[in-house]
């Protein structure tokens, strides 16, 4: 029998925040300095390896990684280091490796 799923806030709202930070003023500023070229031809430096990406091959990662959360006080500092943290770009390979 299918477990029926719980409505989890800290999933919830861990979701719709990145959702906001994807907008964000400091994440389009990463890329933009790790852009190479103009237009649809553009790449992007990778930070880690000597690679370079178009657009679709690229994630914007926090040098210290966000991590979790699942109380109030918690979420607040992921907020903080979501949208304040230094953010850097890799390429899709280099993030997943992160994890
Ligand atoms: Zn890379």
């Amino acid at each position: 029998m299918a477990r029926k799923k719980v409505w989890n806030v800290w999933a919830k709202l861990r979701t719709a925040t990145r959702q906001i930070w994807m907008w964000s003023p400091a994440r389009r500023e990463a890329l933009k300095k790790a852009k190479i070229g103009k237009g649809r031809e553009a790449l992007y430096q990778c930070a880690v390896c000597p690679k370079q990406v178009p657009h679709y091959c690229v994630d914007v990662d926090h040098v210290i990684p966000c991590g979790e959360f699942s109380n109030y006080e918690q979420y607040a500092e992921w907020c903080y280091r979501l949208f304040e943290g230094e953010l850097r770009v890799l390429c899709k390979p280099c993030h997943l490796e992160r994890k």
